[in-house]
């Protein structure tokens, strides 16, 4: 069914005060000291159609860390520069059942990671992009986010990714047991910074449901019609945020929600149903699995209202 702008702009204001009575159910994201000291009652619901227009609701525009989401630009990067064998000779695409930031299962189950959505999978994925040095790398993969993204200016915030260079203990843990385990040579420290500055990309909730849309369309550009990413890779990013997209509470998520989506620890969530929308929301507070309490609940609303449900 196609909803009118109305409509549309209706239950993104329900979905806002209903997500708004969560404000002080979670938790400031303490693991990254720099992002700990956003206002909690920023709450901000997107949508993007297919057609390309953006509508929004809540109190903030401004923008916050991309985070987690931006992994699977990473990924796109990586698939792009050195394929699909060596992708996934570096990792895998199944759920991993722990914390984004776990170090059990390089040790214990398996030498390469679980999925490319937690955090040694995305480091992965940074170990697969090609160019002469460090900039390089990082600019070619700037641009394909401003792109998927739809602001070519988009960059990362230094004191962001600073902090998370000086207090990632355990991501740096994980960069160099990938190492060890034989995943790939090179520098992990590299590695590390260019998953550190996606992280920190700084983008809005709109920005966010644009990129939802892209996916949601099968990986044509909501404004122009131009194709951002192949069928197959937005499917297979579909297919990786329906069954890895919010960490271990993957199936709470889809039994609430139903719709592929990915968290970031900055408080955004972007999700794509197919077909129909992409949806940004953000609100700084975090569940215990690193998930922004507000925007799943209205991420939970949306897909009621608009009948969003993939399954
Ligand atoms: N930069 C964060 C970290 O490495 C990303 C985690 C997340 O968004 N879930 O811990």
């Amino acid at each position: 069914m196609n909803h009118t702008p109305q409509q549309i702009c209706q239950a993104l204001e329900e979905a806002y005060q209903y997500a708004a009575q969560w404000v002080g159910k979670g938790k400031m994201p303490d693991f990254i000291p720099a992002l700990e000291h956003e206002d909690p009652r920023r709450i901000s619901v997107c949508v993007t159609d297919l057609e390309g227009n953006t509508y929004t609701a809540g109190s903030y525009q401004g923008r916050f860390s991309l985070q987690s989401i931006s992994k699977i630009i990473l990924l796109e990067q990586a698939l792009q520069d050195s394929g699909e064998e060596v992708v996934f000779s570096r990792v895998g695409v199944e759920p991993s059942g722990t914390s984004f930031n776990s170090v059990y299962r390089l040790e214990l189950i398996e030498k390469v990671p679980a999925n490319p959505l937690i955090n040694p999978g995305a480091i992965a994925s940074a170990s697969c992009l090609t160019g002469r040095n460090k900039e390089e790398k990082y600019q070619k993969f700037r641009a394909l986010a401003g792109e998927l993204l739809n602001d070519p200016t988009v960059d990362y915030d230094p004191v962001v990714c600073d902090c998370e260079m000086k207090t990632g203990h355990r991501n740096r843990a994980l960069a160099s047991m990938m190492l060890h385990n034989g995943v790939y040579t090179g520098d992990p420290e590299e590695y590390l910074e260019l998953y550190y500055r996606g992280c920190a990309l700084r983008v809005t909730a709109a920005q966010v449901s644009y990129f939802g849309a892209v996916l949601a369309g099968d990986g044509l550009c909501p404004k122009t019609g131009r194709r951002l990413l192949s069928r197959e890779h937005s499917e297979l990013y579909r297919a990786l945020m329906a069954t890895c997209g919010m960490y271990n509470t993957t199936g709470r998520y889809a039994v609430q929600v139903g719709i592929p989506g990915k968290s970031g620890s900055g408080g955004g969530i972007v999700a794509a149903a197919r077909g129909k929308m992409g949806l940004g929301v953000y609100g700084p507070e975090l569940d215990g699995n690193g998930n922004s309490v507000c925007g799943m609940k209205a991420l939970e609303y949306l897909s009621r209202a608009l009948d969003l449900r993939s399954y």
